[in-house]
């Protein structure tokens, strides 16, 4: 497949395909529209940056360019769920790009701002509808949107939507639509409950997976600077004040994190803006234009921003805190090196981050070079309800972390086993993923296929589910922490 005009696809989407400078099908592309034109189902595995919105977006214009009938009052023709409102937003600007030569009606709704505008949009009729499944939730029960006329479903970053503790809304909102319709699951990795997902809700799906996460990692500089956390906001002035950034993101791990983070920027005389879950939509939206167009050069974020966001020319990516799920150092990074651009990735890591690096380059399979040899007095972060990280591995003996400060502090009683010892706090979104599959745990072999390493690659022989099984549960309780403190 060598051309989108191979694909059969209709003149008005050629047109804007062409307008947007693309000529060659990503692989994605090339795989799912052909099954999406034939009316099938699609199960795809998949992350931003593979060009999967279009995959799934053209054949959904293609089909009104053929048979464009508005759908009923309050009803919407095409459903598309994503995790977050920039991603929703994104998908929305995606499909006026590649339709603005066709004359569907896209509407989306989202948490964060006022309902009244989006019932107004969805009120006569809406082709296209882009959704976070709260606020969906929120208007079904309103009566402002019916799914029985929906003959499409797309569920995008899938994964995503699981940490977020999505599930039991996604399959709420799925017994609404009608059986006879097509969906398609797109997700960066496929845990065991996202194939749940699918084999509820997909009939019969042609099976398409890319290995993308691999190709950027290889282009992108990653370095560490192994660092005392006292120096750290002056290190990080120092590498974002450099001429050789032109737009960098810096990534925390908590919301307060953030903002102080910002403030010291700020107060160097930097140009920078922070984004997370405290914020209003508004000012999201405002702080992710402003980084988009250049007014302001340095975003502080917390990982709310490491996936979906597609923003070009991020020439660098600064971890001031790593992250405590090591999936995760992969998506931030990837917000640089994209379209085939370079890019750096340098990582703060104070003493207490020791080991979230050595769980990361487990993770990519190799060492990454470091520089310093600071952090050595930083003591653990005092976690509440007692028990520090390396007390809580070494007293269970099995490699089984407790995430740190936030999912700690979210884990909610009522999800916490009997036996658990007060070290083992089960974090919330594990208690998210459990309502909707007790009992279920994810695996992260997808990533690493995609990274290019063997699935199950890190597991010493005759030890299956070893570090793999430890590494989910690690990230199952990041989940938590990255909905509570996103
Ligand atoms: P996505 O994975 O959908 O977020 O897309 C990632 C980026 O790839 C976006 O900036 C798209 O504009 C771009 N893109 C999508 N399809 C193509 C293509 N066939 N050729 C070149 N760029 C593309």
């Amino acid at each position: 497949m060598k051309n989108f005009t191979d694909l059969g696809l209709a003149e008005t989407v050629l047109k804007a395909v062409e307008a947007e400078g693309y000529t060659t099908p990503t692989p994605i592309q090339a795989q799912v529209i052909p099954a999406m034109l034939e009316g099938r189902d699609v199960l795809g595995t998949a992350q931003t940056g593979t060009g999967k919105t279009a995959a799934f977006v053209l054949p959904l214009l293609n089909r009104l360019a053929d048979d464009h009938q508005r759908p009923p009052p309050k009803s919407c023709g095409t459903l598309i769920l994503a995790p977050t409102r920039e991603l929703a937003a994104q998908i929305a600007d995606s499909v006026r790009a590649y339709g603005k030569y066709g004359r569907q009606s896209v509407a989306v709704v989202v948490g964060g701002v006022k309902p009244g505008p989006q019932i107004k949009a969805m009120a006569r009729g809406v082709d296209i509808l882009v959704a976070t499944p709260g606020r969906l939730m929120d208007h079904m029960q309103g009566g402002a949107i019916r799914l029985d006329q929906t003959t499409t479903v797309i569920l995008d970053e899938a994964d995503q939507m699981l940490d977020l503790g999505f599930m039991p809304a996604i399959r709420k909102i799925m017994s609404k639509v009608p059986s006879k319709r097509q969906t398609a699951l797109l997700s960066a990795t496929m845990p065991k409950p996202i194939r749940a997902l699918a084999n509820d809700f997909l009939n019969n799906p042609v099976e398409v997976a890319v290995a993308t996460v691999a190709k950027p990692i290889e282009l992108i500089d990653q370095r560490v600077m192994l660092v005392d956390r006292s120096a750290k906001r002056r290190i990080l002035i120092d590498i974002v004040g450099a001429s050789d950034v032109e737009r960098a993101i810096v990534f925390t791990r908590t919301k307060r994190g953030a903002d102080k983070v910002q403030r010291s920027l700020a107060d160097a005389g930097l140009s920078a803006a922070a984004i997370h879950g405290n914020k209003s939509q508004n000012q999201r939206t405002k702080t992710l234009d402003a980084f988009k167009n250049g007014n302001v050069t340095i975003l502080v974020a917390t990982d709310i921003a490491a996936r979906g966001i597609d923003v070009e020319n991020i020439s660098h990516v600064i971890n001031f805190e790593l992250p405590n799920i090591p999936e995760s150092y992969v998506h931030r990074i990837g917000r640089t090196a994209r379209a085939g651009k370079s890019g750096v990735a340098v990582s703060l890591c104070d003493g207490a981050e020791r080991e979230y690096l050595r769980d990361i380059e487990k993770l990519v399979g190799y060492k990454i070079s470091s520089t310093g040899n600071g952090g050595a007095g930083d003591e653990p972060e005092p976690r509440r309800g007692g028990g520090g990280r390396n007390g809580s591995r070494n007293g269970n003996g099995n490699g089984n972390r407790q995430p740190r400060d936030g999912a700690a502090k979210n884990a909610r009683p009522g999800n916490r086993p009997a036996r658990r010892s007060k070290h083992k706090a089960k974090p919330a979104a594990q208690g998210a993923r459990e309502e909707a599959r007790p009992g279920n745990e994810g695996d992260s072999d997808g990533l690493a296929r995609m990274l290019g390493q063997k699935p199950g690659g890190n597991r010493p022989s005759g030890k299956p589910g070893g570090p793999r099984r430890s590494s989910r549960k690690r990230s199952q309780g990041g989940g938590s922490e990255a909905r509570q403190s996103a």
